[in-house]
């Protein structure tokens, strides 16, 4: 017998109902919000993540499946979706012309992580790029999407939009010199990780999940306080556009994304029904990413969204979302040619029908259509046929009549 790998996962049976449900609101949602959808490959050249998501990043340093390929070359699997649309970006000259590319993408991504709940080796996202604009607006819609895609899941009520500025090339360095400042008087009580952080990557130390760095990060200076007056007035525009949306939002100063491409607009979504895990979705502005990857300078802005975690809140919260079966038809020895007719016929409209191959007793099918939790039942008897009829049973009230094979999808369309 063979074991799947360490921290991947099979996901069926009840469990497909959630995802379905979501896959559905990620198709229907994004498209209603003018993006369209990008399929990148699941294998880039390492050095695409190396450049696209930054060399000192745990994602990079420590998480990612890369390999060598037979032919020398670095390959790795995609441990999130941004740097390859950017890559294809420029490799496509997506930035020629006018006009925003809004683009989502939805599918699994790879990290070598150490498995526990919530977090997986293969998990899924689903992600937004907008580009070609700076405008705020595009912020405040692509952070709308964002909220908009968890009430239509169903849990909008279980999380909290943060939000923050980190500043820009113009705005950052200056501030950075004063955090460093700050947490060099500290060092000694900083973690490991901060410690080296200092030097490589000091936004990151404020964000740290250590209780002794939190301690000494809640002191330190804050991006918003030395935003530059661009900064501040696309931060405030961002926040206007909000509150005229009706979104909700808290401002959380500490909240950075440590990356030094990322500019402007960073933001969360938080859950507090999950302890460790609570971040279910993120994103923030990278106007420096596409030239960063050999492109021109082309803002750009998104989000992902983790639904394996989405998922777990989802059950949590209690909701449940069932695959339902539409029409169980039972069909005899007898009647099974007209049966598989009619079966056909009711599948090319769409709805869901199901059968019983063992072709058993009408007592042993009903059984069998009542595990299966169909709305009806079709019965193809002898008799019926007789009458060029069927018998249909609304299996909520148990209540049955004979309906004209002519007249059937009328009324099943009427019902269903
Ligand atoms: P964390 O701080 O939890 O490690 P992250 O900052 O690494 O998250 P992002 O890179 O921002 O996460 O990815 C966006 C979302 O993808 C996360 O909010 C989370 O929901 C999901 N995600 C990230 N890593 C995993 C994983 N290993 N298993 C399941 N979901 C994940
Ligand atoms: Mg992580």
């Amino acid at each position: 017998m063979f074991r799947k790998v360490r921290g991947f996962r099979d996901i069926y049976g009840e469990e497909i109902g959630y995802w379905r449900k979501i896959e559905e609101v990620i198709y229907s949602l994004s498209e209603s919000f003018g993006y369209s959808e990008y399929k990148m490959p699941v294998l880039e050249k390492a050095e695409v993540f190396d450049r696209g998501i930054g060399s000192t990043t745990d994602i990079v340093e420590k998480e990612m499946f890369a390999f060598e390929d037979r032919n020398g070359d670095l390959l790795a699997l995609r441990p999130e979706g941004t740097a390859g649309v950017v890559r294809g970006v420029v490799e496509n000259k997506l930035y020629a012309g006018s006009g925003v590319k809004k683009y989502y993408y939805y599918g699994p991504m790879f990290r070598r992580e150490r498995p526990q709940k919530g977090r997986y080796r293969q998990f899924y996202q689903y992600g937004v790029e907008a580009f070609g604009s700076a405008s705020p607006l595009v912020d405040a819609e692509v952070i709308q999407l964002l909220c908009s895609f968890f009430d239509k899941c169903g849990i909008g009520e279980f999380l909290r939009l943060e939000i923050n500025s980190i500043g820009c090339p113009e705005c950052r360095p200056g501030y950075k010199n004063k955090l460093i400042e700050y947490f060099s008087k500290y060092e000694k009580e900083l973690c490991e990780d901060c410690k080296r952080r200092l030097s490589t990557n000091p936004l990151r130390i404020l964000d740290c999940k250590v209780p002794g760095c939190k301690k000494v990060a809640s002191d330190a200076p804050v991006m918003i306080d030395y935003l530059c007056s661009e900064c501040r007035k696309h931060f405030d525009s961002v926040k206007y556009y909000l509150e005229i949306s009706g979104i909700d939002y808290d401002v959380n100063p500490f909240m950075v994304r440590g990356l030094d491409y990322y500019v402007r607009t960073a933001f969360e979504m938080i859950t507090d029904k999950f302890e460790a895990n609570s971040t279910v979705g993120a994103g923030g502005r990278y106007d420096g990413l596409v030239k960063q990857l050999g492109g021109p300078d082309y803002p750009g802005i998104g989000f992902a969204v983790g639904i394996d975690r989405l998922v777990n809140l989802i059950k949590e919260a209690g909701l449940t979302y069932e695959e339902t079966l539409d029409i169980f038809m039972v069909m005899f020895p007898e009647t099974v040619d007209a049966g598989l007719k009619l079966l056909k016929s009711l599948r090319d409209e769409n709805w869901g029908v199901d059968m019983d191959f063992e072709l058993g007793s009408m007592k042993s099918q009903l059984k069998k259509a009542n595990r299966s939790q169909a709305s009806y039942v079709v019965i193809v008897g002898e008799e019926e046929l007789g009458k060029n009829a069927v018998t249909l049973k609304n299996m909520t009230d148990g209540e049955q009549q004979l309906v004209l094979l002519d007249e059937l999808k009328n009324i099943l369309s009427q019902k269903l």
